[in-house]
């Protein structure tokens, strides 16, 4: 077994009911590393063309990588990965908590799952010993009775990774809950309930062999005292969370607010504030060896959103229901981030959908019987998840999210569905922040600010404000830099005050490898490309890239930046830039011969 390596994958098919065990691949360890890098190498070689992402034969792929499990603090991150159903190509959602390097400690670095079991199942990994269990008392739970009943079946150490109702009805932006945290985007929970599969639970004890113990427990060292003394690792994270960007972003002027109609000057600020959130937490709590333990728990004790404990929420999911959808009431957005984590659905694409609901209804496009639909009504927002969630009434609509949504509703409501390919925006208004268009119409899995985020550079001087100046070369750089930090397993939080050749270090101590900054940067570009090779299997192109209408026409109306929209010809213009850095041909968008040659991916 290569160091850094359990060395195997574990492939489930579940319509025969049949476990195999093959290697896991140094040929494409070399080329992919690990996490989301295997697996979309996974996806692109081994599902067939024309699989629709609710099939039996969608593929489901959770894969860790080499750092998972190691001491490296924060290295728990893996990728789930499969076609999503939100957005009808490749997806995948990371997550993190204790389940990856559990799974990996169990002897598998990638599990696959094919085809549907005929009733309910689980998984159980036990150290080796793989059974695939009858799952029918788990089926129609909640999330958390689902993972309570699991842990007294199979023992409290025992880590899940649990869908929910939600899932079972294939809401199309379905999440995976695993132990604290959310696999949220893309919709892959709705994968797994379509292969009937509730949960994977898992329990490994065993060492991951690395290549220099004594060197990676300096180096080790390092990075704990690194993020021990660099923000937002050692202060904002540990005190918040990511709650801080409520009002950063706020100030920074690019907060959207009521369905991105204005941004930057929420009026409820300081009742949906980071401050305000603090008093909701009852605990903090960490991921598997790290130091910065961004998560909280929160508790409602009272009042008409009371009893309430749940983990959570962050901040992309308290602006999701505050200022997305004019609510200004925290024990509200608690309660439906609690409802949510339980129902299994997606935070940040549940809110868009209530948001653009919202402005639906208050233009007159559409209604939900029984509920009034105005942007600041709190009282909205438990019906509606459980309608979604539950495919009742008019939910069975808003289940599918902002662009079949404007598909189905008509009247123009398309140019104010905030997507991107079909998943929709998280809390950045691009407007006065043209890297972010970028990003988020590049990003390989839709409306995304993970795979790039340039906000502090644009605001604080670093680039020319406004100006489309800079922008590909540093929207690239950190498409490659994150998707090298994903194949790791290494959490994006903690690499907000890690240097790149720490991580690279980090990485050859565990592999054996001898990769420089540089080459790790080449590793991360070989996987954005062959991303976008697995884009075009779905017919995506250079006309897919883009932006909603909104923010071309509208001009930002409060705040800071009141005036600035996008403008299509600098976008375009800038779109040209970074298909041209890609190596990518300007008119498809697709990565041309000599680039593929130069990647190894021809
Ligand atoms: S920074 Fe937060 S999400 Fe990342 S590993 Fe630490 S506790 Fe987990």
């Amino acid at each position: 077994m290569a160091n850094g390596y359990a060395g195997k994958v574990l492939r489930v098919n579940l319509s025969k009911s049949t476990i195999h065990e093959e290697s896991t691949d140094p040929a494409i360890t070399r080329g992919f590393l690990g996490g989301r890098g295997y697996a979309a190498k996974l996806l692109y070689d081994r599902l067939p063309p024309g699989v629709e992402p609710l099939s039996p034969d969608n593929l489901l792929i959770f894969s860790t990588g080499p750092l998972t499990g190691t001491i490296i603090p924060a290295a728990v991150k893996f990728a789930i990965t499969a076609l999503s159903p939100l957005t009808n190509m490749y997806g995948f959602t990371m997550s993190s908590g204790f389940f990856a390097p559990k799974m990996k400690s169990a002897g598998y670095d990638h599990l696959v799952f094919e085809g549907r079991a005929e009733k309910p199942v689980y998984l159980w990994i036990n150290d080796g010993a793989i059974s695939i269990r009858a799952g029918q008392h788990l089926w129609g739970l909640t999330t958390t009775a689902a993972n309570q009943i699991l842990k007294e079946e199979l023992g409290h150490e025992t880590q899940t990774a649990v869908i929910g109702p939600a899932g079972e009805r294939h809401v199309k932006y379905s999440s995976i809950i695993v132990g604290n945290r959310a696999g949220g985007r893309c919709g892959i929970g709705a994968v797994m309930g379509s292969k009937n599969l509730k949960a994977v639970a898992v329990r490994g004890t065993k060492e991951i062999s690395v290549s220099d113990p004594p060197a990676l427990l300096d180096a080790t060292k390092e990075i704990i005292s690194t993020l021990r003394t660099v923000s937002p690792a050692c202060d904002l994270y540990p005190k918040y969370g990511t709650t801080y960007f409520m009002s950063s972003m706020n100030s920074y002027g690019v907060l959207p607010v009521k369905n991105y109609q204005e941004s930057g000057a929420y009026e409820a600020i300081t009742k949906v504030n980071e401050h305000v959130f603090k008093e909701y937490v009852v605990k903090d709590s960490a991921c598997l060896r790290c130091p910065i333990v961004c998560e909280k728990i929160t508790a409602v004790k009272e009042g008409p959103y009371g009893p309430v404990h749940t983990f959570g929420p962050q901040y992309e999911t308290i602006w999701a229901f505050s200022a997305q959808c004019g609510i200004d009431r925290m024990d509200a957005v608690i309660a439906a981030n609690a409802l949510c984590n339980d129902l299994g659905l997606d935070t940040v694409s549940a809110g868009n959908v209530i948001g653009f609901s919202m402005e639906c209804a208050e233009k007159g496009l559409f209604h939900v019987n029984g509920i009034d639909l105005r942007f600041g009504n709190h009282e909205a927002l438990l019906p509606l998840i459980r309608k979604i969630s539950y495919l009742q009434d008019e939910g069975a609509l808003l289940a599918q999210g902002v662009k079949v949504m404007a598909e189905i509703i008509g009247k123009g409501s398309d140019k104010f569905a905030i997507h991107v390919k079909g998943m929709e925006l998280p809390a950045y208004d691009p407007r006065p922040i043209p890297g972010m268009a970028l990003a988020f119409s590049t990003a390989s899995r839709g409306g995304c600010h993970l795979r790039a985020w340039t906000i502090a550079d644009e605001l604080s001087g670093k680039v020319p404000i406004y100006s489309t100046e800079g922008r590909a070369k540093l929207v690239l750089g950190i498409q490659n830099l994150r998707t090298f930090i994903d194949s790791s397993g290494m959490c994006l939080f903690a690499m907000k005050a890690l240097p790149l050749p720490q991580l690279a270090k980090a990485v050859n101590l565990v592999t054996g490898l001898n990769l420089t900054p540089e080459e790790a940067l080449k590793l991360g570009e070989r996987v954005y490309n062959l991303e976008r090779l697995l884009l075009a299997r779905s017919g995506i192109t250079r006309d897919h890239d883009v932006v909603a209408d909104r923010f071309f026409v509208e001009p930002v109306k409060t705040g800071p930046h009141a005036g600035q929209k996008l403008s299509k010809a600098s976008f375009e213009a800038m779109k040209d830039e970074y298909y041209e850095l890609r190596g990518w041909d300007l008119k498809s968008g697709l990565p041309r011969k000599e680039k593929l040659y130069d990647l190894g991916l021809a």
